[in-house]
């Protein structure tokens, strides 16, 4: 959804600078994205690693083989080699104007680099300020990983200083969540199937339910995990993303302009959350994980209800729940309609409490299933609720970062969020940021703690989305043949 402009910045980044190369990310994602990038042909230019290890070229290239060979299993060692003769590497500390000095004479004559913030949060300013005191930032493009800011003062901060450095329409805020194809589908499927657009209002939805649930624990980044919380990490990114997509208006004109409006339209029409629309849970055995402080607040779990006070959803309640260490890794939304208004069938109670709804399962194996009641073979008008299920969804691989650093370099913005879309994501936030109940205990393996069904009741409560079907068994080997 590229669209231009004459203020657009040129077209395509001749480098991609990624601060943070030695660290937990590059090694995951980011040389991963970097290998599929190479091999299908969206990479060709310089790719300047930095960080604070005093590492060798070629020990950034051993880096980079590792990480092939453990996240992807490495298909095809021309393409890593292609990859490697365009990764170079500068060392430095980001404070030292000297890194910013080596940094210049890495790009060589590079004119328009796309510089990519990989680092923790409290060094963009840093490394921002250290690019604009050398005269890095003209014609550039800064991507910056989340969290954009850890508060709505801090985000608006951070904005200013970018925007002091870089213009808006250069300022890419990643949130990988939304560079997954399971996403990207449910902006395809609102707007692609025009059936959908009578029904998706507050006069025949009666709730929105969300889960984005993961059966492990913070693993080993509880210094991270201190600073952060499920608010914070999840739920103001990831799941304010995702009601987004499901509550926006048609965008006005194709373009991303059109869509980040439409998104941030949703943000500017929910209601600041109140510390009575939100439980807070953590995970019984969190106080003992390394670097986190044995009497921590910090919470493992949220469930929480929004209101969006637009003419389309006003009185609708979505209820969003994420958290960690529970019983199955699971993203799903389930939209709820309203019954039937008449008793017409000997069923008509269990209408209430088994109505339609509409099922987008995000993860892992995502699908999209349409709930509906069909009468059961017999003498009396009684039913069953059954699921009309797309579940061979040609959704392809999923390499989110693949798409964002491609679609930022391109400088389409269709998949990332602009500033006012941040800043009124962190308003309905921001409140209960601070002034919210103690966390509350509950046992790994479980679905959080139970004050958290009390949110939803009244809606008929939370509805679990089931584990992946198990892998099947590997095919026994064939018989050998007997001489
Ligand atoms: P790490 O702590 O693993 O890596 C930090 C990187 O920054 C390292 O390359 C480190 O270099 C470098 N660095 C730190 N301080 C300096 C300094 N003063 N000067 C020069 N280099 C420095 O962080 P992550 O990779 O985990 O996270 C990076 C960003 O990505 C964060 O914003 C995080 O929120 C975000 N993120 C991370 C995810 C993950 O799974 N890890 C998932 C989603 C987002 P060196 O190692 O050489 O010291």
């Amino acid at each position: 959804m590229a669209e231009h402009s004459p203020h657009s910045p040129p077209a395509h980044s001749d480098a991609l600078v990624i601060f943070g190369i030695s660290g937990d990310l590059a090694f995951k994602k980011i040389f991963p994205a970097l290998y599929a990038m190479v091999k299908n042909g969206a990479l060709s230019v310089p790719v300047i690693g930095v960080a604070a290890s005093d590492w060798t070229r070629e020990q950034l290239h051993q880096q980079a083989r590792k990480s092939l060979q453990e996240e992807t299993g490495m298909d095809d060692p021309a393409v890593c080699e292609r990859l490697l003769a365009l990764l170079f590497y500068v060392h430095g500390d980001y404070r030292a104007a000297e890194t910013f000095s080596a940094i210049k004479a890495a790009l060589k004559n590079a004119q328009r680099p796309a510089y990519y913030l990989a680092i923790p949060p409290s060094l963009f300013t840093v490394v921002i300020q250290g690019l604009q005191s050398a005269g890095l930032t003209e014609q550039a493009r800064i991507i910056v990983e989340k969290p954009f800011g850890r508060d709505l003062a801090s985000a608006q901060e951070l904005s200013r200083i970018a925007q002091s450095a870089f213009a808006e329409n250069a300022i890419f805020r990643i949130d990988h969540y939304l560079g997954k194809e399971a996403l990207m589908n449910l902006l395809y499927f609102r707007f692609a199937n025009s059936f959908f657009e009578p029904l998706w209002n507050r006069d025949n939805i009666a709730s929105v339910e969300i889960t984005l649930a993961e059966s492990f624990g913070i693993e080993e980044r509880g210094a991270f995990y201190e600073t952060a919380g499920c608010l914070r990490d999840v739920v103001e990114n990831h799941m304010l993303q995702i009601v987004a997509l499901l509550a926006m208006e048609p965008p006005a004109f194709q373009g991303f302009k059109a869509v980040q409006q439409a998104k941030a339209n949703v943000f500017y029409a929910m209601r600041a959350l109140v510390p009575g629309d939100l439980v807070r849970g953590q995970y019984i055995g969190y106080r003992n994980e390394p670097h986190v402080a044995s009497d921590s607040d910090v919470e493992t779990f949220c469930a929480l209800r929004l209101w969006i006070d637009s003419w389309r959803w006003h009185g609708v309640p979505w209820f969003l729940r994420s958290g960690k260490k529970l019983a199955n890794t699971a993203a799903e939304v389930r939209v709820h309609l309203k019954p039937p208004p008449q008793r017409l069938f000997d069923d008509a109670d269990a209408h209430r409490t088994q109505a339609n709804y509409v099922r987008f399962r995000l993860s892992p194996d995502p699908a999209i299933a349409l709930a509906t009641r069909v009468k059961c073979a017999g003498e009396s008008f009684v039913g069953q609720q059954r699921e009309l299920y797309l579940s061979e969804i040609s959704l392809g691989h999923d390499l989110p970062y693949e798409r964002l650093l491609g679609d930022a370099m391109e400088g389409d913005a269709t998949l990332f969020s602009n500033q006012e879309a941040v800043e009124a994501a962190w308003a309905v936030v921001n409140p209960v940021l601070t002034d919210h109940a103690p966390a509350l205990p509950y046992p790994p393996g479980s679905w959080g703690p139970p004050e958290a069904d009390a949110l939803i009741a009244a809606c008929g409560g939370w509805h679990n989305p089931e584990a992946p079907a198990p892998a099947p068994a590997p095919a026994p080997p064939p018989p050998r043949a007997t001489p």
